[in-house]
């Protein structure tokens, strides 16, 4: 039951000491969404074996160029590749226009773009399917700017597999018990659902915040997520930077990720003047013990529990 999170591109605005501009790829159960799409995307792909082939959903936080740049040059090879499939883009609305000027000048397309405008200034649901449920988060940044909550959806409780040959449990009534009924033997006795079934596991989320100064409306929207990717752009001694570039820094990310009791932080969208990353991380650890150095080609697994 994979949750996991591969980083595509760590860096800021700029790109620096190999780190290419913010995306990622959220894989849930082998289906991959896929988060901001920094200038090379394709080619991050092709990098770190990710088939580009099976994305269905892109979502795009804010029109700063270093977080959808690498959308001509992705969807262009898409349509090379002679992709069929229908591609939704979620994002501000201004993204659809930019997107069909370019068009006719990428090789014909073989398949539909579809544009899904986003509310960037509430916590709304904007998708869902079998596997996730996407809301935005709303951001404080120098433009309009929304983050993305994904949440696991709600799996059925599980059947004791021992206990449907101990009371000749008929199959079809299975679904029904994992659904929450009780069972009503044929001498008339009601067996409990409680005693059938194990509850589910807990559904896993993934937040992911990116650009923003630090924002204490996050803390409920974020709280109790089992992985929170928070921007870090500067340390301390920047943060005249920071606040002037309605960024945060790695102490920023490390109070919200606090306050929010997530399970485990995640930094990125480093500043190009930091060749060495060590004293973000220090920083944001002396609040944040678990707190990772996100890098490209970084992978976090988010175990069940
Ligand atoms: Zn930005």
């Amino acid at each position: 039951m994979k949750f996991e999170l591969t980083l595509l591109g760590t860096s800021g605005a700029v790109p620096a000491y190999s780190r290419f501009p913010t995306m990622q790829v959220l894989n849930v159960q082998e289906t991959l969404y896929m988060i901001d799409c920094g200038e090379g995307a394709q080619m991050r792909f092709t990098d770190y074996g990710i088939r580009w082939g099976r994305l269905k959903q892109l979502f795009i936080s804010h029109l700063h160029g270093d977080h959808f740049y690498g959308l001509p040059g992705l969807i262009s090879s898409m349509g090379l590749n002679g992709r069929k499939e229908e591609l939704t883009l979620f994002g501000p609305a201004a993204l659809e226009s930019m997107i069909r000027t370019m068009m006719p000048y990428m090789t014909k397309l073989s398949f539909e773009i579809k544009f899904q405008p986003i509310p960037q200034d509430r916590h709304e649901l904007i998708f869902e399917d079998r596997r996730v449920q996407v809301f935005t988060l709303p951001l404080q940044h120098s433009i309009a700017a929304a983050g993305f909550l994904f949440r696991e959806r709600q799996r059925p409780r599980s059947m004791r597999g021992e206990l449907i040959e101990k009371y000749g449990i008929p199959y079809r009534q299975i679904p029904a018990i994992k659904a929450g009924a009780d069972y009503v033997a044929e001498d008339g006795s009601n067996i409990p659902n409680e005693l059938l079934t194990t509850p589910p596991p807990k559904p896993r989320t993934y937040a992911y915040c990116s650009d923003t100064v630090y924002s204490e409306s996050l803390v409920p929207l974020v709280q109790g997520a089992d992985l929170l990717y928070h921007e870090a752009t500067f340390c301390e001694r920047e943060r005249p930077q920071a606040e002037r570039t309605q960024h945060s820094t790695a102490m920023d990310a490390a109070r919200i990720a606090r306050q929010a009791q997530v399970r485990q932080l995640v930094l990125g969208h480093y500043s190009s003047r930091y060749k060495y990353l060590d004293v973000l991380l220090a920083e944001a650890c002396q609040l944040f013990p678990d707190t990772l150095l996100g890098s490209d080609g970084g992978m976090v697994n988010v175990p069940l529990r």
